[in-house]
């Protein structure tokens, strides 16, 4: 196994096809399946061996995790981990990034892409970290809705007209045409039953959404009789991203590499 040493010779980058890659840069790196790998250059070297060396620490997919992917998690989403190896710099696929999940969203919100030398990343949110020595998922998302789970920035959430709390239309049994309709209130249950809306009100959306039965009816009513909300979407704006995949360098160019190395 490849170990970084006192004889080792640390650089700040590397070249790959025409592709510089520095500490500190977010990287694909190729996995055994279709599915790319995440993870962050922390240190770049040779030894006295003609290859050269990056120490990563990788960032986790959902599907990596014990519990594997779970209803709330994002397609791009992946978990920043303390999980670190070196590995050969053949198998760096290209650059990418991951942003903290507010500037993703108002990223895709916009259709804004990261760039980096003209070229559009692949773009990846994290919001949670993993540890991989306890196993445990620290900064875990915050919860919301009926159900305690956390938000999926891909999904539907509504939000209700008098507590501001956000639900997952899901959840509510709201589709996506429902979710969006404009214009009117939708109330959630509690508000309903604590009194938060007006009498009359309350006593009219209870009476059409049955209000002995469980909260997800509220959305069950007729069409045309049904309260409005509010809500957001952020899937449907989703850009098609550039995928940028540099090939490897042939083995002659192994040599060559080394000493691009800067
Ligand atoms: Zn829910
Ligand atoms: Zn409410």
């Amino acid at each position: 196994m490849t170990e970084f040493t006192e004889n080792s010779r640390e650089y700040s980058s590397f070249n790959l096809g025409n592709v510089t890659f520095n500490c500190g840069d977010t990287i694909l790196v190729k996995g055994a399946s279709s599915m790319e790998y995440v993870a962050d250059i922390v240190r770049v070297f040779t030894n006295n061996d003609r290859d050269v060396y990056v120490e990563l620490k990788w960032f986790y997919r959902p599907e990596d995790l014990p519990g594997g992917r779970q209803e709330h998690h994002g397609a791009e989403e992946v978990l920043r981990s303390n999980h670190r190896d070196i590995v050969s710099a053949r198998v760096v696929e290209g650059l990418c990034a991951v942003l903290p999940m507010p500037e993703y969203e108002e990223r895709q919100a916009k259709g804004q892409a990261v760039f980096r030398d003209g070229q559009a990343l692949p773009t990846f949110f994290w919001r949670s970290n993993y540890n991989v020595k306890t196993r445990k998922i620290t900064r875990p998302p915050k919860k919301f809705c009926v159900c305690r789970r956390p938000y999926n920035p891909d999904k539907l959430m509504v939000c209700c007209d008098s507590c501001d709390s956000w639900y997952h239309a899901k959840c509510m049994g709201m589709n996506e045409e429902e979710a969006l309709e404009p214009g009117k209130e939708w109330h959630c249950l509690k508000c309903i039953e604590t009194g938060k809306v007006p009498r009359a009100k309350a006593e009219k959306l209870l009476q059409e959404t049955e209000a002995n039965t469980a909260v997800r009816t509220l959305a069950g009513t007729k069409k045309g009789e049904q309260p409005a909300k509010r809500a957001k979407l952020q899937a449907k704006k989703k850009k098609k991203k550039q995928q940028q995949q540099p090939q490897p360098p042939k083995t002659a160019r192994r040599h060559k590499q080394k000493g691009d190395a800067s």
